[in-house]
């Protein structure tokens, strides 16, 4: 199409923020900071290459996800762990904070639950920002690398995706077939894995993940947690992804405890406000 003859006046109206989030209720990081100080190690799982695990944490414990052996991108998926029709919501944390989270920011549950699961209140890579590529780390935009997709592009059928890893973990947790474990995987919060969009053709990139061993995403459990980190296929994400051809290393999930009354005046919050008629 022909541009109309206000074409550059319509491209240079600036944006506005769609969701403000200066009224978002705040967590009470020095809170945190202090009870995480007392706190001691009561779990650890770990990962395997090219595969998940499930763990559990009580609301008001943390959990710390680290890079152990090489640079290492881990898919994360967070149910309410008594009811697993709560689930993370990548696409409205995404709108609330951005597109890659970091400390202070949360991950958010569906609706019509819309409460914040989990906290960031430790990120090792947080002096990365965002690089002139545009890309930054622990990103929103992303889904999970799965089997259907590599199907649609390359008709190969690869059983170690992200999505049939954690689909995997999840039945292995619970006891529920594949079939039922399959429809709770959810899109995940892409943990260490370094995103973003080129700027010409608005197209999903991946980088070589900044991260290396010693380096840890720790949050926050603002309610009772069931938890699976996979282990993307993909490795570090410099190359590709749905297949065997990355290398990959484990990742390792600890869950800390604080002491008895450090969450003085802390409470697990509440399902969202809305009253849920919808207008009738
Ligand atoms: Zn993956």
């Amino acid at each position: 199409m022909s541009e109309p003859t206000d074409a550059a006046a319509r491209r240079a109206i600036a944006p506005v923020i769609c969701y403000p989030n200066e009224t978002l209720p705040v967590p009470d990081l020095p809170l945190y900071a202090q009870a995480r100080e007392g706190a001691v190690k009561v779990g650890e799982v770990t990962v395997s290459p090219r595969d998940a695990a499930c763990f559990r944490v009580d609301a008001g414990q943390f959990f710390r996800i680290s890079s152990v052996e090489g640079p290492q991108v881990g898919d994360l998926n967070l149910w309410n762990a008594r009811d697993l029709s709560e689930r993370f919501y990548s696409g409205k944390s995404r709108a609330l904070h951005g597109t890659h989270l970091t400390t202070g920011e949360r991950m958010w549950s569906c609706f019509p639950h819309l409460r914040p699961m989990a906290t960031i209140t430790s990120d090792t890579l947080d002096w990365y920002g965002m690089d002139t590529f545009g890309g930054s780390v622990h990103d929103v935009i992303g889904t999970r690398c799965d089997p259907y997709t590599g199907n649609l592009l390359s008709g190969a059928q690869y059983h170690h995706c992200c999505h049939s890893n954690l689909t995997r973990a999840l039945a292995d947790e619970t006891g529920m077939t594949l079939n039922e474990a399959e429809s709770h995987v959810h899109d995940v919060l892409n943990v260490f894995m370094c995103t973003g969009f080129t700027r010409d053709t608005g197209q999903y990139f991946m980088k070589a993940s900044p991260v290396r061993p010693g380096d840890y995403l720790e949050f926050f459990a603002e309610i009772d947690l069931l938890g699976a980190l996979s282990a993307c296929p993909g490795g570090d994400c410099s190359a590709e992804h749905t297949s065997d051809v990355a290398v990959c290393y484990p990742l390792r999930v600890e869950v800390f405890a604080p002491q008895d009354g450090a969450l003085e005046g802390w409470k697990s919050p509440a399902t969202n406000g809305y009253d849920g008629s919808h207008g009738r």
